[in-house]
């Protein structure tokens, strides 16, 4: 009789997103459960992004996913959920994702990793002090370096660093990139979007994951870093450490006992005040089902030991945090910024994490004003629509020119 080694795969996983520090809301999505680990990066049009990255990353959890056919199923799933609902909705049009995802699936061999990548959202692999970005990024900066035609340098300060060149939900079908790869004791994998990687080089996300501090503080500190440089996007990070044991080493009570921990809300979740998370982890009602088809096999027992992902938002908290959100970016104002007299769209100071955007600059400076514009406009002059902003901006013109004319 044969005596085949028992391991154990063990995963311990924490995550963080944040809006960072002058987007109007987070058009990043990720998910972790059960051996699935997905980080999406929205794009198009005032809500466009939020609906495509949470669409996608809702119909990758609901989905099957225990096997290579179905993780790409998965994604192809995501994507005409996207398309379809773009085409629906006319205020959708255009929207699309990236989406990247690290997932078990079981074989012969035992459970190996199965990767997927469609966009520039990256997973990287950290293993001998060693940090390995193992998606290709689909993006026209991305294809012109491949090409050999620009230097990793000039791609940085590209004006069309951020055009994708492949995305979830913009055609019918989807070219997906996926592989998979062996566990091995050590390794540590980092999944995030790009909102991370513009503002971190390699060597500093590398610094930074060798630290051994768990999954969770890890992902905190490096979107913290990412809104320390400026915080110019969403930004997305899930940390995973890949723990490979021989069971005969361990003991017997290793495994199931965490295993059968229900899945809630983990107490180590980034905290909503220290990153402005606005929408963190995603679970959905699924994952409880979910464990009754885990990927278990007779030689192989996986333990998820620290952290448990799940739904941060309860329904209630998303509705309220849409309505703030619609009534905070309802309206406009004109006010100054800078020195200029700009029309703002929002309320007036912003409310909570909602701050207010410029939807037009003007060449009026506040020291072109009267006395009495120039005090009423640094408090912010309210209106309820565009157009009856750019009327106030009018009349306010002509005053300037009388003012001019006069002098
Ligand atoms: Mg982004």
């Amino acid at each position: 009789m044969t005596n085949t080694p028992k391991r154990q795969l063990r995963l311990a996983w924490g995550g963080a997103t944040d809006q960072g520090r002058v987007r109007a809301n987070n058009q990043d999505a990720m998910f972790a459960d059960w051996g699935i680990f997905v980080v999406a990066d929205g794009m198009g049009g005032h809500q466009g992004g939020e609906v495509a990255a949470n669409l996608a990353v809702r119909t990758i959890a609901n989905a099957q996913r225990d096997t290579a056919e179905e993780l790409h199923d998965a994604i192809s799933a995501a994507n005409s959920s996207v398309h379809n609902t773009a085409a629906e909705q006319p205020e959708l049009h255009g929207m699309g994702t990236t989406v990247t995802a690290l997932a078990i699936i079981q074989n012969a061999d035992g459970p190996q990793f199965r990767a997927l990548n469609v966009g520039d959202s990256r997973i990287y692999r950290m293993r001998g002090g060693q940090l390995d970005q193992l998606t290709d990024d689909h993006s026209y900066v991305a294809e012109l370096i491949r090409r050999g035609e620009l230097d990793e340098m000039s791609a940085a300060s590209h004006p069309y660093r951020n055009m994708l060149t492949r995305a979830i939900g913009v055609h019918p079908e989807v070219e997906i990139d996926e592989w998979t790869f062996e566990p091995v004791h050590g390794d540590r994998y980092l999944l995030c979007s790009d909102g991370l990687t513009n503002e971190l080089t390699d060597v500093e996300i590398l610094k930074q994951l060798q630290r051994s501090v768990d999954p969770s503080s890890t992902a905190r500190a490096l979107v913290q870093l990412a809104n320390n440089r400026g915080g110019r996007d969403n930004s997305t990070v899930l940390v995973i450490d890949v723990h490979v044991e021989n069971i005969n080493d361990i003991g017997e009570a290793s495994s199931f006992t965490a295993q059968s921990s229900p899945i809630l809300t983990s107490p180590e979740e980034p905290s909503t005040e220290e990153t402005h998370t606005t929408k963190a982890f995603r679970s959905t009602a699924e994952s409880s089902a979910n464990k009754g088809r885990s990927w278990l096999y007779d030689q192989v027992t996986i333990k998820f030991a620290t952290i448990v992902i799940a739904l941060v938002l309860a329904v209630a908290t998303t509705a309220t945090i849409t309505s703030i959100g619609w009534y905070a970016r309802s309206g406009y104002h004109v006010s100054i910024v800078g020195d200029h007299v700009v029309i703002q769209k929002g309320r007036v100071g912003g409310l909570l994490w909602f701050q207010p955007t410029t939807e037009e600059w003007t060449e009026i400076q506040v020291t072109d004003l009267v006395l009495a514009d120039q005090e009423r406009l640094r408090d912010g002059e309210t209106t309820q629509n565009l157009s009856e902003a750019r009327n106030f901006i009018a009349n306010l013109r002509e005053r300037l020119i009388r003012t001019e004319a006069g002098n």
